[in-house]
């Protein structure tokens, strides 16, 4: 019998993961809220396109969601239409939005008192990593339940590792983008002042990249989006500084002294505010451009 698998929430990096699960061995179904895309998705692609949450469920394994924030997850439990409504008891929710660990545990704790097991399963590597099925998976849960999931996985990931209980994905994931915002914000405002000393930031990146300072920020995403002012849209600062805001609120609730993580979180909070829920997350250097009144080129 082919894996079922149903997959809610075709979004920018949604889509091209649910995409690696629309082939054998995988009998997959599809739910986006706003339908067309459904429909859009499924075109010339062996796909069942599922009305609600619970049609998506019925007869499903695994259901995999990739939606903004686990509240939103979580929103989808209940009423008629809602993925209880449909779901097979020992069937699994595969949960890979980037979500936050208390939410977790509440979504896992639902699911449970209805047989079905749940883990977090939030991804890395974006959408490019998802087209080519090599993601990074942190997984929150039970070993077994990740073991049974792994085949599901695997269609879009190239490294899944066990991190903890639920929760601990969310955790994990927050950190890894915590530290992507904090490159991206200090790599904006060590190329600024460079730039108003009178290096240009292509002479400066070249350095740093061949230097201790370097990162993938540096390396990738400021000569590919920066200094070719192309930002393309990939990954919304609207999510960015969702994480930013988990990871800030991880280290609160284990009392770890984090004036940094804290910092990063209200920079992140500000540039979403100033740029709108459709700005990639590269473009919080536009904040830092414009404070500093000098542009990246
Ligand atoms: P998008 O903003 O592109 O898509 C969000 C998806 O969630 C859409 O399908 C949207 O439906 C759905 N959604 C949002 N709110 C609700 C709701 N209340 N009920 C039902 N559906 C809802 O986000 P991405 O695809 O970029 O990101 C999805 C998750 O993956 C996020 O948690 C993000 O942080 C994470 N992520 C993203 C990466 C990326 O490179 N883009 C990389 C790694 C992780 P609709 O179409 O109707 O709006």
């Amino acid at each position: 019998m082919p894996p079922r698998v149903a997959f809610l929430g075709l979004g920018a990096i949604g889509a091209p993961m649910a995409r690696r699960l629309a082939a054998p061995p995988f009998e997959l179904a599809v739910w986006n809220r706003t339908l067309d895309k459904s429909a859009s998705f499924a075109r010339g692609l062996e796909v069942r396109v599922a009305d609600t949450p619970a049609d998506a469920a019925r007869t499903a394994q695994f259901i995999v969601t990739c939606l903004s924030t686990s509240r939103d997850v979580e929103s989808l439990l209940d009423g008629p239409s809602g993925l209880l409504a449909g779901v097979e008891r020992g069937a699994m929710l595969i949960d890979c939005t980037s979500g936050d660990p208390a939410t977790s545990r509440r979504i896992a704790a639902r699911l449970a008192e209805h047989g079905v097991a749940f883990i977090d399963a939030p991804v890395s590597g974006g959408t490019s990593g998802a087209e080519q099925g090599t993601l990074t998976v942190m997984c929150g849960g039970d070993a077994s339940a990740i073991e049974r999931a792994r085949p599901v996985l695997q269609a879009f990931g190239k490294k899944i590792v066990h991190c903890g209980p639920v929760g601990a994905g969310d955790a994990l994931k927050s950190v890894n983008n915590a530290l992507l915002a904090v490159h991206v914000w200090s790599t904006a405002e060590g190329l600024a002042a460079l730039a108003k000393a009178g290096v240009s930031p292509s002479v400066a990146l070249d350095v740093i990249n061949a230097s201790s300072g370097r990162s993938n920020t540096s390396q990738n995403l400021f000569p590919e989006r920066v200094l070719t002012r192309k930002f393309p849209r990939t990954f919304r600062l609207a999510l960015l500084d969702k994480d930013v805001n988990i990871a800030a609120g991880v280290a609160r609730e284990q009392q770890v002294p984090s004036p940094l993580l804290q910092l990063t979180a209200e920079l992140f909070r500000a540039a979403h505010r100033a740029l709108g829920e459709e700005a990639d997350h590269i473009e919080a250097v536009r904040l830092l451009e414009d404070w500093a009144q000098v542009e990246i080129a």
